[in-house]
C-alpha cells in the first residue's frame, strides 16, 4: 500500500531553511549547490530518523526473522533523489527549491558518487537494499567504510589515468550514522593452541594476536513509499585504546587504516593478497559477531538462530563466514560442533557471481593460517568431517575430492561457501546451468537440491523516475501513474507500440535525453555530435571478455567503408563508450587508449563528418550512467556467450527503450524472451559452440585472418599507422587477436557482428517499425525489477515473512 510523507511545500521549506539557518553561516542566496546539498540532506535525516527507530523497535519486537546481505562492494551513486522519490517528497521539494529560487539539479549534482563497488557486482547488492526495503523485508546489509572508493578516472593523452576517490572528503558521509555501541573486536595473526578446559574438553587459547576495533557506520536505506527503513552497515577498522601502545608511529598506525582504506579496484583478479584478506576477514568477522550477539537479547537459544537469521555471501569476498560462524559459536559461546555446523549451514547462503576461473578466490594455505589461524583450523576440520561424511554416504570419492575446501595447497573460498551453506545460486539462467553443467558440476552431483536461480535485477525507480523524468511523464500520459508502484503494470504500453502519436511521443523523449547526453559530451570533450545519428552505446567496465574490441573492429569497419565511399548513403552512428580498466589490467587499458586515438582519427576526419563520431566519456559510474543510458538507442551486449554471469546495464537499457545487439548471454536471453525475436538483435556463436571449440581445440585465428580480407583489413588497421599515436597498443592487440589466438573468439564473431548491425542501421530508417522495438523493450522490462528477484531470495533462499512495517504501513 502506497504510503508518502505528509509534507506541504511550506512546511519544506520552513525546515529547509532552519536546518540551513542552524548550519551554515551564510545567506541562502549565497550559498554554494554543496552547502545546499548538505543542509537538504540534513533535513531528510530529520525526517526518515523517526521511521528508522521505529522500524528497529518493531522488528525487534515483533522477532522478526533478518536477512543479513554480506556483500564487499556497494555501489548506490547518489542517495539524495532516490531517498526523496522513497519518501514521497521529490515533487514537494523540487516545488520547494523553485520557490526559493534555487536551483535543484546543480544541488543534486553537488552529491558524490558512493561509489564503494566496481561494477555490476556492486551495484546489485546497492539495488537489493533498495528492494528489500521497498518490498518490507528485513534485509541488511554488512560490508566495509571505504575511506576511498572505486579510483577516479581521467583520460590523458588518450590514457587512462587513476586518481584517488575520496568520496566523503571533508564532508564526512552525510547519510551515516555511527554506532560505537556496537563495536567489536576482530583477531588476526598469533598462535592458537587447545588448551585442557577440564571435564575432559578443550578450549583455544588465541597468543599474540592483532586485536583491531571495528566501528559500524549505519547507512539509512529507505523503501519506495512505506516507511520502511533497512539498515546498511559498513565497518571502519580503529585500533582498541588498549593497544595503542603497540602502534607508536604514523606508519604503524597506517597499516591499521589501510584494512578500510580501499576498495580493490578489480573485481575479477586477486591482488595485495594478505590486505585483500584481512579486508574480507574483517567485515565478515565483525559482521557475525553483531548478529549473534543481537539475536541473543531476544532470549532465545543459540541452537537455533538459524529461525531469526540469514546470512547470504554475495561472492566469495565473505565466503569465510561460515567457518568465522563455527568459530563464534564454538569458541566465544561454547556450542557443540554438530550444533554448531546445523546452525551453521542453515543460516549461510551464496550467490556465485561468475565462471572465470580466475575470479574464484584461493587463498594459500600458508598466508590463510598465518592470517587466520583458528579460522584455518576450523576449516580443517570442518573439510575432514564433510570427506568422511560424503564417504559414508557412498560418494563418488574422485567427486568428493575435487570439492574439498583445502586442495593442493590451497583454500578453496567457494567450496567453503557451498559446504557451509544450503543453497547456491547463479545470477542468469544461463549462467545457473553454466555452473551445474562446469564450473560446480560435482557440487551439483553431490548435493543437486542446494541449487538455484536468481535473475539479477534493477532498480527500476533509478533508472526511469529518476533518470529519466521525462520519459515516466510520457509512460504517465499513456498509461497512467500505476506503473510507478508497480512495475507489472508498465505492460500496459503494449498496446501503443503500434500507436503513431504514442511513437512520435516517445521518438521525442529519447530526441530529448540524446540532446541533453549530446551537451556533456560537447562540453567535457569539445566534440559535436548529432541527434540524428544512432547513438549506440557500450557502458560497463573494460574486459577482454566484455569484448569492447569487437566494437572497436566493427567501428574501423564502418570507418573503411566511409573512406572507400565518401559519397555512399550511410545511417550515421555515434558511438559512446564509457569504461573503466583494472589499474593492473595492461591490456584493458591498452584497449582504453586505442579507443580513444581511433575517436581522434575519426572525429577529425572532415570526410567523414557526422556520419560516424567515437566518444569515450572518462568516469563512468552510477550517475553518469543515468545519463547515459536513457539517450541510448543501442544497446551493446556482446560478451562471448558463457562468459558474462548475467549483466544488468543490459536490463536499464532495454527499460529506457534501447535496442540491445547481443549475444545469447547472460540475461540477454531472457531479454530476448521477453521481448521477443523480433524486438531485439541477435548475433553470435551459442556457449554450445564456444565449448565445442573449447573440447575440440580447433579454433585457428590466424586461419579467418588469412582468408577474410575485411577482418584482414580491420585487424591490420591496428598496426599499419591508421591510427595514430598507439603503436605498441596495437602491436599488442594485433597479437592477441591473432598471435595468441583470439581468446574470446573476436574474428569468429566479427562477420556476423558486422551483419548485426547493418540490419540495425536500416531498421533505425524505418521509424515505426524502430519505435516499434523500442516501445516494446519498455513494456516488456517488468520482469528485471530486483523488487521481485529480492522477493525471490526472501521467499525461496532466506525464507523470510514480510512483516508488517507499524504504523506507517498500517495506515
Ligand atoms: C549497471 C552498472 C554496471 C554493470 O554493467 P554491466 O554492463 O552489466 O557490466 C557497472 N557500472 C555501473 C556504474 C552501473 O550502473
Amino acid at each position: 500500500m502506497e504510503q508518502t510523507m505528509e509534507l506541504t511545500t511550506d512546511q519544506f521549506i520552513r525546515d529547509f531553511e532552519q536546518t540551513f539557518n542552524e548550519q551554515q553561516q551564510t545567506l541562502l542566496q549565497n550559498a554554494t549547490p554543496t552547502e545546499l546539498f548538505l543542509a537538504l540532506a540534513h533535513t531528510i535525516r530529520q525526517y526518515y530518523t523517526p521511521m528508522w527507530l521505529e522500524r528497529n523497535e518493531s522488528l525487534s519486537a515483533r522477532q522478526e526473522k533478518i536477512a543479513y546481505y554480506f556483500s564487499i562492494e556497494f555501489l548506490p551513486g547518489r542517495m539524495l533523489e532516490t531517498n526523496l522519490l522513497n519518501l514521497g517528497i521529490l515533487d514537494t521539494v523540487k516545488e520547494g527549491f523553485t520557490q526559493l529560487g534555487l536551483d535543484f539539479t546543480a544541488v543534486k549534482n553537488a552529491e558524490h558518487d558512493m561509489a564503494l563497488g566496481n561494477g555490476g557486482l556492486g551495484r546489485l547488492a546497492a539495488a537489493f537494499m533498495d528492494s528489500l526495503a521497498t518490498t518490507g523485508y528485513a534485509g541488511f546489509g554488512n560490508g566495509l567504510r571505504y575511506k576511498y572508493g572505486l579510483f577516479k578516472q581521467r583520460i590523458v593523452d588518450g590514457y587512462q589515468v587513476e586518481l584517488p576517490d575520496a568520496w566523503f572528503g571533508s564532508l564526512g558521509n552525510v547519510w551515516e550514522t555511527r554506532k560505537d555501541h556496537d563495536a567489536v573486536n576482530v583477531r588476526f595473526f598469533g598462535n592458537v593452541y587447545m588448551a585442557d578446559a577440564g571435564e575432559g574438553k578443550l578450549k583455544p587459547v588465541y597468543s599474540n594476536a592483532q586485536v583491531l576495533r571495528a566501528v559500524p557506520y549505519d547507512v539509512p536505506q529507505l523503501g519506495y513509499k512505506n516507511g520502511v527503513v533497512n539498515n546498511l552497515r559498513l565497518w571502519d577498522v580503529e585500533i582498541p585504546e588498549e593497544y595503542e601502545l603497540n602502534y607508536p608511529t604514523i606508519a604503524d598506525r597506517r597499516r591499521v587504516e589501510d584494512i578500510t582504506a580501499v576498495l580493490y579496484p578489480d573485481d575479477s583478479t586477486e591482488e595485495g593478497k594478505k590486505l585483500r584478506l584481512m579486508q574480507e576477514y574483517f567485515m565478515t568477522s565483525a559482521g557475525l559477531q553483531t548478529i549473534v550477539k543481537s539475536y541473543l537479547k531476544m532470549g532465545l537459544p543459540l541452537e537455533k538462530i538459524y529461525e531469526k537469521v540469514s546470512v547470504h555471501i554475495n561472492d566469495t569476498h565473505p565466503a569465510v563466514a561460515p567457518a568465522e560462524f563455527m568459530r563464534i559459536l564454538i569458541d566465544d559461546y561454547g556450542m557443540e560442533w554438530d550444533a554448531a555446523w546445523n546452525a551453521t549451514t542453515k543460516v549461510m547462503s551464496y550467490t556465485n557471481h561468475t565462471i572465470l576461473s580466475e575470479a574464484l578466490e584461493k587463498w594459500s594455505t600458508g598466508l590463510f593460517s598465518f592470517v587466520l589461524p583458528r579460522v584455518f583450523q576450523i576449516i580443517v576440520e570442518i573439510d575432514n568431517r564433510y570427506m568422511a561424511q560424503m564417504g559414508a554416504q557412498g560418494a563418488d570419492y574422485a567427486r568428493v575430492e575435487n570439492t574439498r575446501i583445502v586442495r593442493n595447497g590451497q583454500v578453496h573460498m567457494a567450496h567453503l561457501a557451498i559446504i557451509g551453506g544450503h543453497s547456491v545460486n547463479g545470477v542468469a539462467q544461463i549462467h545457473t546451468e553454466l555452473l551445474k553443467e562446469d564450473t560446480l558440476r560435482d557440487f551439483y552431483a553431490l548435493t543437486p537440491e542446494k541449487f538455484n536461480n536468481k535473475t539479477n535485477g534493477i532498480v527500476q525507480r533509478r533508472w526511469t523516475q529518476i533518470a529519466a523524468p521525462v520519459l515516466s511523464q510520457t509512460i504517465d500520459k499513456w498509461i497512467g501513474f500505476e506503473w510507478r508502484n508497480d512495475i507489472h503494470a508498465l505492460r500496459a504500453l503494449n498496446d501503443v507500440v503500434d500507436n503513431p502519436r504514442a511513437q512520435n511521443d516517445f521518438w521525442e523523449v529519447k530526441q530529448l535525453a540524446k540532446k541533453r547526453l549530446a551537451d556533456y559530451i560537447e562540453e567535457t570533450t569539445g566534440v559535436h555530435v548529432s541527434t540524428d545519428a544512432i547513438f549506440d552505446v557500450q557502458v560497463k567496465r573494460l574486459h577482454a571478455y566484455k569484448r569492447q574490441l569487437l566494437n572497436v573492429m566493427h567501428i574501423i569497419k564502418l570507418y573503411w567503408d566511409i573512406k572507400d565511399n565518401p559519397e555512399g548513403d550511410f545511417t550515421p552512428r555515434v558511438f559512446i563508450f564509457g569504461a573503466k580498466a583494472a589499474p593492473g589490467y595492461h591490456f584493458a587499458k591498452s584497449i582504453i587508449k586505442v579507443i580513444n586515438e581511433l575517436a581522434n582519427l575519426i572525429n577529425n576526419d572532415p570526410e567523414i563528418g557526422d556520419k560516424l563520431k567515437v566518444v569515450f566519456l572518462e568516469n563512468y559510474r552510477v550517475s553518469l550512467a543515468e545519463l547515459i543510458i536513457p539517450a541510448a538507442n543501442v544497446s551493446e551486449q556482446i560478451s562471448l556467450a558463457s562468459k558474462e554471469a548475467s549483466g544488468t546495464s543490459n536490463m536499464k537499457f532495454m527499460m529506457t527503450g534501447a535496442v540491445t545487439m547481443a549475444t545469447l548471454d547472460g540475461a540477454n536471453i531472457e531479454i530476448r524472451d521477453e521481448v521477443g525475436e523480433e524486438n531485439i538483435v541477435i548475433f553470435g556463436m551459442t556457449k554450445d559452440e564456444v565449448y565445442h571449440h573449447y573440447e575440440t581445440h580447433d579454433y585457428n585465428a590466424r586461419y579467418l585472418y588469412d582468408t577474410d580480407p575485411v577482418l584482414h583489413r580491420v585487424i591490420n588497421t591496428f598496426v599499419d599507422g591508421t591510427i595514430p599515436r598507439c603503436q605498441s597498443e596495437g602491436s599488442e592487440i594485433f597479437d592477441a587477436l591473432v598471435t595468441y589466438n583470439d581468446e574470446y573468439f573476436l574474428l569468429e564473431d566479427f562477420q556476423s557482428y558486422v551483419a548485426a548491425q547493418a540490419r540495425v542501421s536500416a531498421l533505425y530508417r524505418d521509424r515505426e517499425r524502430w519505435m516499434h522495438m523500442s516501445m516494446m523493450n519498455i513494456a516488456n522490462s517488468d520482469k528485471f525489477t530486483s523488487d521481485d528477484t529480492i522477493r525471490q531470495y526472501a521467499e525461496e533462499i532466506w525464507h523470510l515473512s514480510l512483516p508488517h512495517a507499524g504504523r506507517h504501513r498500517a495506515a
